[in-house]
């Protein structure tokens, strides 16, 4: 019995994957426990975070992404520090609260001190009010370092999937795609004093039911503050396309994802969740539906219009063709229709990471 389940205090991996094949009634009581829960531990606030794709440039190939290395059709740009300060002072201005820096995955002692001027930047054009998530892959301890102490204090890196095989099918077999450095990564991050944040992707090829279980009780024992998990959605210049007719439908995709958000919180009380983008990009109140089940997060997109388009690391990527000025209301509005409340001028830091560290939040 579902009811059962979900009164528990202490779930094992079965339970899990009984929550995450819930349909119909039993679904919606999973979903309605789980909006229980946020409003109890998180509140009704969703917090934006302006999201800055700022450079499609990428070292690496993994064979999901749109923007791998060995893509040959991507139009590569890089923002420059002025297009990326502007679109800072758009999330400051709308009293966005804080950010995000992304892009692809670029280790090198010019990029290091790139981003480390800029966090600089960001931090006095905002007098420091702007709180600061990076999500720039993975990085060597010192240069994690030295970005907290130019300022960032959150990062986002997914673990993609904690099952070790799956994770080897889907990335290439070397040094550059390596399970175990993503793993020393998140434990640098956590070590350094980031509120730290992972996630997977879920509906990939060769994924099963109990590899997204053993995902949630990994972010539960990696003690994580902050996830941002979606649907996976095929892209036709990537090596896991010819996999695309193993696939479950993309609608079952997206309520799997919706399921995993839910299953999370009741697992995980007290942490932030995102409601991805790519929960967008299958249907237009996709982010809308998270907030709804478990997620408190919205990252709005502030990358300037004319780029959007070459950050595809997946298929039919939502607001390509829109200017930041226009998702704002719209995003409002939305975000009301699912009753929540906009944290305007909030950092909405993760409730867990104060508890976990003994400290007290700043904004
Ligand atoms: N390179 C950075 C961030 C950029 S990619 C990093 O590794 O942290 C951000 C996320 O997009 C990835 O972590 C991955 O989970 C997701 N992603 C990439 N390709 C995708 C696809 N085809 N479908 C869904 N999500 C995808």
């Amino acid at each position: 019995m579902i009811k059962e389940i979900l009164a528990k205090k202490i779930f094992q991996k079965d339970d899990l994957i009984k929550l995450l094949e819930t349909e119909g009634e039993d679904k919606k009581l999973l979903f309605q426990k789980a909006n229980e829960i946020k409003i109890g531990e998180v509140g009704k606030k969703v917090y934006y975070r302006g999201l800055i794709e700022f450079s499609n440039i990428c070292s690496k190939s993994c064979y999901y992404c749109g923007i791998r290395k060995d893509n040959d059709n991507v139009n590569r740009f890089n923002l420059s520090d002025v297009e990326i300060l502007s679109a800072a002072k758009f999330s400051h201005d709308n009293n966005y609260g804080s950010l995000v820096l992304q892009a692809g995955e670029i280790e090198s002692a010019a990029f290091t001190i790139r981003i480390e001027k800029l966090l600089k930047e960001i931090n006095k054009l905002s007098s420091g009010k702007l709180g600061i998530t990076l999500s720039l892959g993975e990085q060597s301890e010192e240069t994690y370092q030295r970005w907290f102490d130019a300022g960032a204090h959150r990062y986002l890196l997914r673990i993609e999937s904690s099952n070790k095989e799956l994770y080897r099918r889907i990335h290439p077999e070397n040094k550059l795609h390596s399970f175990e450095k993503r793993n020393n990564c998140l434990e640098n991050l956590q070590e350094i004093g980031y509120q730290t944040g992972t996630g997977v992707m879920i509906g990939l090829p060769f994924q099963k039911m109990e590899d997204l279980a053993e995902d949630l009780l990994f972010m539960k024992e990696m003690d994580v503050d902050m996830v941002g998990m979606g649907p996976y959605i095929e892209h036709p210049d990537t090596p896991l396309w010819k996999f695309k007719s193993e696939l479950i439908p993309i609608q079952e995709r997206f309520n799997l994802a919706l399921k995993m958000i839910a299953t999370l919180r009741i697992l995980l009380k007290d942490i932030n969740i995102a409601a991805a983008t790519a929960l967008q990009a299958i249907d237009p109140l996709g982010r809308e539906k998270a907030v709804k089940i478990g997620a408190n997060i919205i990252m709005p997109n502030i990358t300037p219009g004319i780029y959007r388009n070459d950050y595809s690391l997946y298929e039919n990527k939502p607001c390509v063709d829109e200017e930041p000025e226009e998702c704002l209301h719209c995003l409002d509005v939305k975000i009301k229709l699912a009753d929540a409340e906009i944290g305007y001028g909030e950092w909405g830091d993760s409730k867990h990471f104060f508890k976990r560290t003994k400290t007290e939040p700043k904004f």
